[in-house]
């Protein structure tokens, strides 16, 4: 086997890595997007590969992870392999990422479509074969459909964890390390972090919640749509009574998907009951509304770079408060708020005088959980992505008797 690491290494975004055999394939092809008005096309996409193609295998529909998919198909076909939550949520991502990049997007409607029509439907625990290499999908715990890919060649085998969460949360039951392999590629994301316990961050958003309530004011909720949404819903609906719940932006067609994939998530039915107790925003009229009763409002995006997230800040009542419970990347509106407590709007800056809170409430696992997993998968090599400190990381595993890597994009691994 061989690895060519071609995005995400040492970094967050554009994972993407082709694994030789005698086949090839593609790990995952995402991108960073980019809005139209900001930043250029550099460093947003994986290095380029202009060789044949076997295969294409996407762990989950975070565009980091499937972004780029419908690139793919303006050359010659491929197909690509994924669950069917991860093929439906990509689609709406897709064509909302078009959207955003408008001319500088690397690819065009068409494409998107031949994307779907070039998608293979793979389930978890089902064994694809492409020549002699085998292949087999996980749950990764992450978001609805999200996978962990196992590759075995002539008795040796490749784990490639994608984005995991080896804690249950109340959407995903969590993802069980491998057992048996080889080498194994370990996203790294919170290496150096712990998340608090899930028990203490719940309290906290909910009494800050009725704290702002009881002031007359809203709590907006920016959140990611696919994932983040759907737990805050649940949390919401089982720990909070008596209060108004909104849901707006991208977040509710990506509801409806999970509603439609119940086997894919932990308990359904509660699911269910945290849908209809909340109230999708489907116009205006609805919008203003949502604004004029103490209330919280769930909506994209996450890291306030525009969708109705954006434009409810101008009309919250100057009680409210704003939690963010993701990742804001650094010169975003999310991460601006929390730490000079202004905005840009159409290039204005835009002083906030509502507070802005973060609760981490991430999909991904903790420090512990990914040490947790690479001792249960006791792999002959390591090989870390996904991460900003991923060298750092991967010295403290040698230390620990690992055979730890943290390759850079471009760099080629041999694997034995
Ligand atoms: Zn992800
Ligand atoms: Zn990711």
């Amino acid at each position: 086997m061989k690895l060519h690491c071609l995005g995400s290494g040492r970094e967050v975004g554009r994972s993407c890595f082709l694994l030789e055999t005698d086949q090839r394939v593609l790990l995952d092809y995402g991108l960073k997007i980019f809005s139209k008005g900001g930043e250029s096309k550099t460093n947003t996409l994986p290095i380029p590969y202009q060789g044949n193609l076997d295969g294409v295998f996407i762990s989950h529909a975070h565009l980091d992870h499937s972004g780029l998919v419908p690139e793919l198909y303006t050359r010659p076909f491929v197909h690509w392999f994924g669950t069917p939550p991860t093929m439906q949520i990509s689609s709406i991502l897709w064509n909302d990422s078009l959207k955003i990049m408008e001319d500088k997007a690397p690819y065009k409607k068409v494409h998107i479509a031949r994307a779907e029509a070039h998608w293979t439907q793979m389930l978890y625990g089902q064994q694809l074969s492409l020549g002699d290499t085998d292949y087999k999908l996980y749950d990764a715990g992450h978001i609805l459909g999200s996978s962990m890919l196992k590759a075995t060649h002539k008795g040796k085998s490749l784990f490639y964890s994608g984005d995991f969460n080896s804690k249950d949360t109340r959407m995903h039951k969590g993802a069980v390390p491998p057992e048996g392999i080889d080498y194994l590629i370990l996203e790294s994301t919170y290496s150096d972090r712990e998340h608090p316990p899930r028990e203490e961050t719940e309290r906290t958003l909910i009494s800050l919640i009725e704290e702002t309530v009881d002031e007359g004011g809203t709590v907006l909720l920016p959140a990611f749509a696919v994932g983040r949404s759907q737990e805050l819903l649940s949390i919401l609906n089982a720990r909070l009574r008596g209060i108004p719940v909104y849901l707006d932006g991208m977040s509710k067609a990506v509801t409806n998907l999970y509603l439609d994939n119940p086997q894919y998530i932990s308990d359904p039915q509660d699911f269910a009951k945290s849908c209809d107790s909340a109230m999708f925003v489907e116009n205006t009229q609805m919008r203003r509304e949502a604004t004029q009763e103490p209330g919280v409002i769930v909506s994209t995006a996450g890291m306030m770079e525009g969708g109705p997230a954006l434009s409810y800040l101008m009309g919250l009542h100057p009680n409210s408060r704003i939690i963010f419970s993701g990742y804001n990347v650094e010169g975003t509106n999310g991460w601006r708020l929390l730490n000079e407590g202004k905005v840009f709007i159409d290039k204005n800056e835009l002083e906030v005088s509502i507070p802005a809170t973060y609760l981490d409430l991430s999909a991904h696992a903790g420090r512990s959980e990914l040490l947790d997993f690479l001792k249960k998968a006791n792999p002959q090599k390591v090989i870390l992505n996904h991460g900003d400190k991923t060298q750092a990381f991967a010295q403290e595993i040698r230390e620990m008797g690992f055979d730890a890597i943290a390759p850079a994009n471009g760099d080629s691994i041999e694997l034995p």
